[in-house]
């Protein structure tokens, strides 16, 4: 019998946190994705941006797309 690694969704002292973003004031600029490409996606089929369903979030780097979005429109919110 041996243990089986688990991916645990939580940052480190923090509640599951989970980016969302607000499409409805959404610039499509493309920020977020250079800030923050392994969270932040175009939806090309779709024509807009998606937050990639990831375990864990890179807490600093969403931070700095959060910080950077022109149109102020990327959020924590608790998983
Ligand atoms: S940085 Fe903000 S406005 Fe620009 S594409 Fe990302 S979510 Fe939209």
């Amino acid at each position: 019998m041996g243990y089986r690694a688990v991916t645990v969704p939580y940052a480190e002292g923090e509640g599951l946190k989970v980016p969302v973003i607000d499409l409805g004031e959404c610039t499509y600029c493309d920020g977020c994705i250079e800030v923050c490409p392994t969270v932040f996606r175009k939806n090309e089929a779709a024509g807009y941006m998606e937050v990639i369903d990831l375990a864990v979030y890179p807490v600093e780097e969403v931070d700095e797309a959060i910080k950077n979005c022109p149109a102020d429109c990327i959020s924590w919110e608790e998983g």
